[in-house]
């Protein structure tokens, strides 16, 4: 099993890697935050822990400033100790068996991310899988909408973005999104 797959949509490199989101020398890294961006466990505690206290002070500080994020949506702090220059919170949905809208939100989510990266100027991006941890939402459902969405976006900004990376952290979860690719439909009303 390959441990890195790479392909292009409209200009950008898209890259299916199995790895740490700590280590990634990419210009900003996504953390699965909490609502309260606290350090908390999964992908979050290990940013906040390899960012240092910088990282989550300057976390605990939007917090105060614009409150609880909701799930979808995304805001952006430095990196502290990362090799990354930019950390981009969001909140993913959290898994209630797939009826109460969690595609739509986890979709928004990365579309979120994205569009904050671009505003910032920023040209590389990592996500890990959001929302397939603690969260609970099956992995080979989260994957076509993870995959899906960033199509969508670079499609819808051609050139903005140089790289896009999944970090994912076990080979089974490498396999799945690598599959949701290869079967990745086109929808059936063009995206413009
Ligand atoms: P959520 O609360 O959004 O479900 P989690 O942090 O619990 O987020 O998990 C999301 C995914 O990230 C899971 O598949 C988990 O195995 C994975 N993960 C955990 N630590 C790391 C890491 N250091 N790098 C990349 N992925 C990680």
């Amino acid at each position: 099993m390959s441990e890195r797959f790479e392909t292009e949509v409209a200009g950008t490199r898209l890259v299916l890697v199995r790895g740490d989101i700590t280590t990634q020398d990419v210009d900003a890294v996504v953390n699965a935050a909490n609502p309260q961006l606290t350090p908390g466990g999964g992908v979050s505690g290990a940013i906040h822990r390899a960012g240092g206290p910088e990282l989550t002070r300057a976390a605990a500080a939007v917090r105060r400033e614009r409150g609880p994020l909701s799930p979808g949506e995304a805001v952006i702090t430095p990196a502290g100790n990362l090799r990354a220059r930019r950390v981009v919170h969001t909140v993913g949905p959290i898994w209630r068996g797939g009826r109460h809208g969690e595609a739509e939100l986890l979709a928004r989510a990365y579309r979120s991310c994205l569009a904050l990266a671009v505003e910032h100027g920023l040209r590389s991006i990592a996500f890990p899988s959001i929302s397939t941890g603690v969260y609970g939402y099956p992995v080979e459902e989260a994957a076509p909408v993870a995959l899906g969405a960033v199509r969508w976006f670079l499609r819808e900004h051609p050139g903005a973005l140089d790289e896009v990376r999944f970090v994912l952290f076990s080979d089974g979860d490498l396999a799945t999104y690598r599959r949701a690719w290869e079967g990745l439909p086109e929808p059936a009303v063009p995206e413009r």
